[in-house]
Formats: structure tokens, sequence, C-alpha cells
């Protein structure tokens, strides 16, 4: 069964959203496998997003992610990683179509509530990497 790492940004946990963010994936009928609050650390954050290293909102989105906790999590489900970025919205919430987190709760790029694995082997180096592959089951 497919897994992948969602996370709840520091703008998503600071306005009080991992409840309804976790209730959507619930009532989707995913599996929570495993979740925390972590304050990322600079060395995280950077290996977390380290293809986009060469984009010039690099230092903005590192700085963003470690400024206060996250809500990192693993959900377990038949095309979770899809089905949880059309849950999610374009990255721009100014696209993202109604009904999604971004276009309910977001307004700006920078500050789009939560991040979903894009790909299987994204997926599985995310979760790796935030929970040292250690989920229940
Ligand atoms: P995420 O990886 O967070 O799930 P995504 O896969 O939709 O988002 P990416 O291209 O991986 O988008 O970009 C990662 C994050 O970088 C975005 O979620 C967004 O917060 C930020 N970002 C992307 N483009 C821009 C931009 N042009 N300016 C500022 N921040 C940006
Ligand atoms: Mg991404």
């Amino acid at each position: 069964v497919e897994r992948t790492f969602l996370m709840v940004k520091p703008d998503g946990v600071q306005r009080g959203l991992i409840g309804e963010i976790v209730s959507r994936f619930e009532k989707k009928g995913f599996k929570l496998l495993n979740a925390k609050l972590i304050q990322v650390s600079e060395e995280l954050a950077k290996s977390h997003y380290a293809e986009l290293s060469d984009k010039p909102f690099f230092g903005e989105l590192t700085g963003f992610i470690t400024s206060s906790p996250v809500f990192g999590m693993v959900w377990e489900g038949e095309g979770v990683i899809a089905t949880a970025r059309a849950m999610m919205g374009a990255t721009n919430p100014a696209s993202a179509a109604p009904g999604t987190i971004r276009n309910d709760y977001a307004i700006s790029v920078g500050m789009n509530i939560i991040h979903g694995s894009d790909s299987p082997e994204n997926a599985e180096r995310e979760i790796g990497l935030w929970f040292g592959g250690e989920t229940l089951s």
C-alpha cells in the first residue's frame, strides 16, 4: 500500500488548522501511521527542500519552515500521494480549486498551509528523513 509524508506548515499550526487537516484525510479514508510536532532545524529544512536549493525563494522557504513548529505526518492508502496532492490544491492558493485545503485556508504561495510528497520516491525519502522510517502499521 502507498504511503506519503504530509506536513502542516508553521502557518497552519499557528492558525489552529491541525485538527481540520487531519480530519479531512481521516474522513477521506486514509490511515494515519505516525505524526509529531517538530521544531525544524536548518539542516532538516535544507535537506527536505534540497530539490529547490537553486530557486530564488529557497532562503525564504527554509526560513519560514524553521520559524515555528510544524506537524509532520505519515499517511497510508491506495493512491494517497496523488489524492493528497489533489486535496491540497495547487501550490499557489490563488490557483487552487475551491474546496481544496490551500484554496480554503491560504492566500499566498509562501504560506500555503501544507506540504505533501510529490512522488513515491520522494515519499519514501521524506518519511525516512522525518521519521527515520519508523512508523506504525
Ligand atoms: P510542497 O512541496 O510544499 O508540497 P509543492 O510541491 O506544491 O509544495 P514546490 O514546487 O515543491 O511546490 O515548492 C515548495 C514550496 O515552496 C511551496 O509549497 C511554496 O510554499 C514555496 N514556493 C514555491 N514557489 C514559490 C515562489 N515562487 N515564491 C515563494 N515560495 C514558493
Ligand atoms: Mg513539493
